[in-house]
């Protein structure tokens, strides 16, 4: 395109130059020739004597200056033009020097193709794009292009041709020195009458790093894909985006989740694997607040709302260039059934179904920090059966159980949901009353007192009834331990077992050991 406009400036300076050249010497004849004739007539005109030659001299002269002064008019008037045209020669210079160095930064190249002649003009970077920068003749662009890839781009050229408008390609080329280009090639079509082509611009673009790359980006998001989809274990990748989309789950996900396969991943909707939704976005948040892989256990939830417990483990991932999360999921349902089953084993009396001693212990301690730490009350009731030794010697062992069994059902229907309930010794039980100020405890434990004497068991053909006696207390001060109210409790029970059995004492140490308590039903 450049060297098409220097030619037409150069075409146009040079006619220019030649028009001033021909005013000029029609100047110069002018004076050359006008002058002495008309010297010369002014000559004869003195000799003959003429009256009338004055003005014939005048006439001549004027003629002449006018002339040369329009021949100057010209020459000044070609100089302007000629300067403004070398302006715009240099700034079409500049411009096409920009629009080179553009090019070849971006590595794209353009070319424009006129049907009518069945040229094509193609940049400088263009070649080097195609690796035709040595190249004498530019081939046809159809010998270029890689033979797996010529009916592809046929097709979406012929398309263009035929309805006009843009197209774009990325194909291989073959360059002169044998190696493979990727190109994007992208060109519009100009249609003229009777809607045949009538030009084409374009450009090429080599993007033979960028499809290397993602080549082999692919070639290693295929590898993993596979790796991840032959893992024995249930794998989601969740894109670090709004609503966590699921970009990926391999098939033990789908059978854990029971998930329709016909369904893809990506119309997967990943809070519906969680059984509280707060828990997916507190996940997400702890795996991308850690460096290391993160894991915890989690409620999950699979279709038809099945719940089960699931061992999760959470890193950062880059997939498919995508910022993403890695999920592996383990169904521990069993296993936190059998830990929890330990747990609950280890925390509870086998015979009762009450806390242990220990576990009641701790959480009695527990309880207790809470109370003096919110300044609530709260009591405590030692509580022991009556004569136990002569129910095993009377009626067995087994019966002995059944009674225990039978009063630890008395306490957890007496006693609120928050209160606290250990068997802490063969016969002997605990219970820890939330909220309960001294008066309140008294009235607990008398009525559980009054409804085991009202419990009867039908042993040997009669109906026996057996008693309990029960110590009271309270926290009295913020200083105090557990063992030290629970001491209180004991001195109570044991001034109960001294004051004749089935009566409640509160020992409170203001008022000392006080008996409370009656035989009474
Ligand atoms: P007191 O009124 O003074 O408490 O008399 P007691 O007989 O209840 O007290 P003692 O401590 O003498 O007897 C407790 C008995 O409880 C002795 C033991 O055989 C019995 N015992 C302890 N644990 C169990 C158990 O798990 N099952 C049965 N059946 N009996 C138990
Ligand atoms: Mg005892
Ligand atoms: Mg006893």
């Amino acid at each position: 395109m450049h060297s098409k406009v220097e030619s037409s400036f150069i075409k146009i300076s040079k006619n220019n130059k030649s028009f001033s050249l021909l005013l000029a010497v029609i100047g110069l004849c002018a004076l050359f020739f006008c002058v002495p004739a008309q010297a010369e007539t002014i000559e004869i005109l003195y000799e003959q004597g003429e009256s009338g030659g004055f003005v014939t001299i005048d006439w001549v002269w004027i003629l002449f200056f006018l002339f040369a002064a329009f021949a100057v008019l010209l020459w000044l008037v070609r100089s302007h033009y000629l300067q403004q045209l070398i302006g715009k020669d240099e700034d079409l210079d500049r411009a096409s020097m920009r629009l080179r160095e553009a090019q070849r930064i971006a590595r794209i190249g353009s070319w424009t193709r006129d049907f009518e002649t069945g040229e094509t003009f193609w940049s400088d970077e263009a070649k080097v794009v195609l690796g035709l920068e040595n190249a004498e003749d530019i081939p046809h662009y159809e010998s270029l292009i890689h033979p797996d890839d010529l009916d592809r781009v046929t097709e979406v050229v012929a398309t263009a041709y035929f309805q006009g408008g843009s197209y774009q390609c990325d194909h291989r080329v073959i360059g002169q020195n044998g190696f493979e280009k990727h190109i994007r090639l992208a060109g519009q079509v100009a249609l003229g009458e009777g809607s045949s082509p009538v030009n084409e611009t374009g450009t090429v673009q080599d993007i033979t790093d960028r499809k290397l790359a993602e080549m082999a980006l692919q070639r290693s998001e295929e590898r993993m894909r596979s790796i991840i989809n032959a893992a024995p274990y249930p794998i989601l990748i969740l894109e670090l985006a709004e609503e966590y989309p699921v970009l990926y789950a391999n098939q033990s996900a789908y059978s854990l989740f029971g998930l329709n396969e016909a369904v893809a991943c990506e119309e997967l909707k990943s809070k519906e694997f969680w059984s509280a939704p707060d828990d997916r976005s507190s996940f997400v948040e702890t795996v991308l607040s850690e460096d290391h892989v993160f894991e915890t256990e989690m409620v999950m939830k699979s279709q038809g709302n099945r719940t089960f417990w699931a061992s999760l483990t959470g890193s950062r991932l880059e997939f498919g260039g995508i910022k993403s999360l890695f999920i592996s999921v383990m169904d521990i349902t069993n296993r936190k059934r059998i830990q929890q089953e330990l747990e609950r084993l280890a925390t509870t009396d086998s015979l009762t179904g009450l806390y242990n001693r220990r576990s009641y212990f701790e959480l009695a301690n527990k309880e207790m920090r809470r109370a003096i730490r919110y300044q609530q009350p709260l009591a405590l009731l030692m509580m022991d059966l009556d004569n136990f030794k002569a129910v095993n010697d009377t009626y067995g062992h087994q019966v002995g159980d059944t009674v225990l069994r039978r009063f630890a059902e008395v306490l957890k229907y007496n006693l609120r949901e928050e209160d606290l309930m250990g068997r802490i010794g063969g016969e002997e039980f605990s219970a820890i009353l939330v909220s309960s100020e001294e008066q309140g405890a008294y009235q607990v434990a008398e009525r559980i007192r009054k409804r085991w004497l009202e419990e009867s068991f039908d042993l040997v053909g009669k109906q026996v009834t057996f008693t309990v006696s029960i110590g009271v207390s309270i926290i009295l001060s913020e200083k105090e331990s557990i063992e030290d109210v629970m001491e209180r409790a004991d001195v109570g029970l044991y001034t109960a077992k001294r004051s004749g059995r089935n009566c409640v004492i509160v020992n409170s140490a203001e008022a000392g050991t006080q008996a409370r308590g009656d035989r009474s039903r």
